[in-house]
Formats: structure tokens, C-alpha cells, sequence
């Protein structure tokens, strides 16, 4: 597979027009409402739509293809939502013009929870907390073969393009190919830039990325963790996978998640993971469990054989396992 690969066209349209409809569903249903008014309907709309959209692009055109996603279309069938389902079609006839709630029911279905040698993965909407709250939230999918990722796309609707200029241009594109690199365009396309993770080797110099969410992470030993290395800069709390991005970029050197107390034997879901993994990766980075071992994609739709993640610049990955080692 290269970059003009079929599979790299197509998973590139879709996760386009799956952005934007979630840009859309965002600035139409949950702008201007209060966190404490908001529910969870625009999440959910544009989790549905999103999905319907591009397990419908991936199956057009690799029909022999599994999509393993998180959602199905059982919830949004029951008459009780049939203003949900209508609200999903309306946003999909942008993309599709006439397209029935019926299809877009099955468009989601086209969805698997069982993994074969080679299947893609998608969070439609990851960080969902992020997407109600106006932060940061992404559209992930990844393609992999025999238990590795080989390729992995990321939107970032409202992640700052440029660190150094947060207020202008906002989201972020990323995608990497398995032995071929990682690269940021915009999300129409353009200003296509190549990604490598930061030098820094100095651990007490580090800035590293954990979750928003406390229940998600447990970020009382990431503080001992830190202290332990001298870390005198507090954690960027960021939600969804944009971690893995930022620090593709360079802009964090490790991004650290180790189980919450109020989970401690969580184990994630590779839709979580995969896509952000390959983006670290190629960009120079490690990618591993708490324990230093590869991500295990082959072993169902949860990563069953790791514990909790840590990502680093490679350089200051060593000294943040031996911490770990506590
Ligand atoms: P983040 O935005 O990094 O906090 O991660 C969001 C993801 O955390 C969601 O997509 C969920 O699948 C996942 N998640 C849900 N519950 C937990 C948990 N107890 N521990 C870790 N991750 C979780
Ligand atoms: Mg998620």
C-alpha cells in the first residue's frame, strides 16, 4: 500500500465528509448551549452520522471488508427515537441526497464487532465528552493486517493547526502509512507537512498529555509519576485521540494513561488506539503498554493483552516505564 492507494482515497474522503457533518451537527445543535442545559443528542447524531457515512464509502468500495465500530443501529430503530433517526438522515441527505432513514440504518449496520486478518476500525466520534464541552474531539478509522495497523487517519475539527498560532486556522488532518511516515493537512486537503516527535531526552524538561477525564485515567499516579521524574510542567489535558496527534507533532513528548481507580482492570478498545498509534509511531514515536509491550490489535475489538498506554518521543520512553515500575 502506498499513498495512492485505493484504500488511502477512500478512507480520506470519507473521514472528510464524516467531519463534516460532525462540524455541522457541533455548530447546529450544541453552539450556544450550556454545558449544564446540553444532553447528549448532538453526540449522538453525529456519532451515528458519522458512521452511517463511512462504513458506506469503505463497504462501496471494498465490499469483502469488515468495518469493527463501535455503534449499531438497534438504539436509533426504537420508535421512541424516531426524531433521532430523522434528525441523522437530515444531516446525510447533505452528502447523499435522498438517501432513506431505512439505508442509513443499514449503513451504520455495516459494522462488525468480529476482527479477521484484515479490518478497519473507527471511533466515529472520539472524545465525546470534548465534542459537547467545544474541545477536543476526533473521527479516527485505521486499516490493519494481521494484527498491525497499516494505515491511520485522524480528524481534529477544532485541534489549532499551528501550536504557535491557536486562534487561527482550526483542524487538523492526520494520517500515516506503515513504513512510509506521518503527515498533517488541513481538512480540506491542503498544506501538506511532514511529523516528527520532539528531541527532548531531558525527562525533568518533558511536558506530557493525559486525559480530561478522571474517570478515564488516573491521573493521581501520573503525578507521582511526574514528581518521581522532576517534571515541574503540569500535563496538557486533552481530550480524544488529538493526544497521539500533538505529539506527532512534537508539541508533548509522552502521553500517559494508566487505568482509573474507579476502573483499574479497563482494558481499551483498539478503535481508541489504533489510528493515533501508527500516527506516533511514524512520526518516530513508541507506542506501548504500561509494562513497555506492543499494542496487541489482534486479540479483539478490546486490547485484552495490554495494560493501560504510554506514548513517548522514543528517547524518554525507558525512563517513564522504569517510573512505572513502582
Ligand atoms: P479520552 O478522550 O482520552 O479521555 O478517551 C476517550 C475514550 O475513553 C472513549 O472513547 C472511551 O472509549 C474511553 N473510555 C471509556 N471509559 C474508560 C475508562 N474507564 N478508562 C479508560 N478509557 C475509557
Ligand atoms: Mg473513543
Amino acid at each position: 500500500m502506498d499513498e495512492f492507494s485505493p484504500e488511502v482515497s477512500t478512507a480520506l474522503q470519507a473521514i472528510r465528509l464524516a467531519s463534516r457533518l460532525c462540524q455541522k451537527v457541533r455548530k447546529e445543535l450544541a453552539e450556544g448551549a450550556s454545558i449544564q442545559k446540553i444532553d447528549r443528542s448532538p453526540v449522538t447524531v453525529a456519532d451515528y452520522g458519522s458512521q452511517a457515512i463511512i462504513c458506506k464509502l469503505i463497504r462501496d468500495i471494498f465490499p469483502d471488508d469488515i468495518v469493527v465500530a463501535e455503534e449499531d443501529s438497534a438504539e436509533l430503530r426504537k420508535p421512541d427515537h424516531s426524531s433521532l433517526l430523522h434528525q441523522v438522515t437530515g444531516y446525510i441527505r447533505d452528502f447523499f441526497p435522498g438517501v432513506s432513514s431505512e439505508e442509513v440504518c443499514s449503513w451504520i449496520d455495516l459494522s462488525s464487532h468480529s476482527i479477521r486478518n484484515r479490518f478497519w476500525t473507527l471511533d466515529p466520534i472520539d472524545g465525546t465528552k470534548g465534542f459537547l464541552r467545544g474541545d477536543q474531539y476526533a473521527i479516527a478509522l485505521a486499516l490493519i493486517e494481521n494484527g498491525l495497523v497499516q494505515l491511520g487517519l485522524m480528524a481534529c475539527p477544532n485541534l489549532y493547526a499551528d501550536k504557535d498560532r491557536p486562534d487561527e486556522k482550526r483542524g487538523c488532518l492526520f494520517f500515516a502509512l506503515r513504513g512510509m511516515g506521518s503527515f498533517q493537512i488541513g481538512l480540506k486537503g491542503e498544506g501538506r507537512q511532514t511529523l516528527s516527535v520532539s528531541k527532548v531526552n531531558d525527562p525533568e524538561k518533558a511536558l506530557f498529555t493525559e486525559s480530561v477525564e478522571q474517570d478515564h485515567a488516573d491521573h493521581l499516579t501520573h503525578l507521582k509519576i511526574a514528581q518521581k521524574l522532576r517534571i515541574t510542567r503540569p500535563p496538557l489535558k486533552m481530550d480524544s485521540q488529538a493526544k497521539y496527534g500533538v505529539l506527532a507533532r512534537g508539541e508533548v513528548n509522552f502521553y500517559l494513561r494508566v487505568p482509573s481507580p474507579s476502573e483499574p482492570g479497563y482494558k481499551e478498545n483498539i478503535w481508541d488506539h489504533a489510528a493515533g498509534a501508527i500516527i506516533a509511531e511514524e512520526a518516530g514515536g513508541k507506542v506501548t503498554d504500561l509494562y513497555g509491550k506492543p499494542l496487541d490489535f489482534s486479540s479483539g475489538i478490546k486490547l485484552e493483552r495490554n495494560h493501560g498506554i504510554l506514548v513517548s518521543n522514543g528517547i524518554l520512553h525507558e525512563a517513564v516505564l522504569k517510573a512505572l515500575e513502582m
